[in-house]
């Protein structure tokens, strides 16, 4: 076997890594073009979010009749584009795979959800609460008027909005409920 000169060992190797890289090239197809811009041909809507009174301004991409993209609106003088986990959330609420569609009850004792539809769950919600305002409620505490339906509780959740808290804080108000809570504060 006939040596090989250092110079010859060099051109070899040169001829090797470019043939590799040739072949490299070859073998990954040329990109045509970026990834297309997704709010293209997009109709954006500038809005408030709804969740509280910090009033950031969101941006509302929509395409087809279709919201596709919510995000903070970097020209509104209150967020600057920025928004909370909570406003961030905005375009899950309206389009989450995830999110409920039906109601679910579990009974008392029962490991199991059931589906259910609205026509039972209502009337089976001011059923329990009536039942529940009437053998507990408070009316004088000593010699002072209460009122008080010390047995129920109101809590409310991150997706509801300020407009929606509001109404149902009246409504628990209006039953004489002092245990209202969020679990939502900012
Ligand atoms: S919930 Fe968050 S994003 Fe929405 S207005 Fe309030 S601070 Fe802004």
């Amino acid at each position: 076997m006939g040596t090989v000169s250092r110079r010859t060992f060099l051109k070899l190797v040169a001829a090797g890594t470019a043939a590799a890289m040739w072949q490299g090239n070859a073998a990954v197809p040329a990109m045509a073009s970026a990834t297309p811009y997704r709010l293209k041909d997009t109709k954006v809507s500038p809005s408030v979010c709804i969740y509280c009174g910090v009033g950031c301004g969101l941006l509302v991409y929509a395409k087809d009749g279709k919201v596709i993209n919510v995000e903070g609106d970097p020209d509104n003088p209150n967020n600057e584009g920025g928004l909370c986990g909570k406003g961030a959330s905005a375009y899950e609420v309206y389009a989450s795979p995830k999110r409920l569609q039906k109601i679910l009850y579990r009974a008392p004792g029962s490991d199991q959800w059931e589906e259910k539809e609205w026509s039972w769950a209502i009337p089976e919600i001011a059923k329990r609460i009536k039942k529940t305002r009437d053998a507990n409620f408070t009316i004088k505490d000593g010699e002072v008027i209460a009122n008080r339906a010390n047995a129920l509780g109101h809590l409310g959740g991150a997706s509801h909005d300020t407009d929606e808290c509001y109404l149902l804080s009246k409504l628990a108000r209006s039953l004489g409920i002092v245990n209202i809570e969020h679990q939502a504060r900012i």
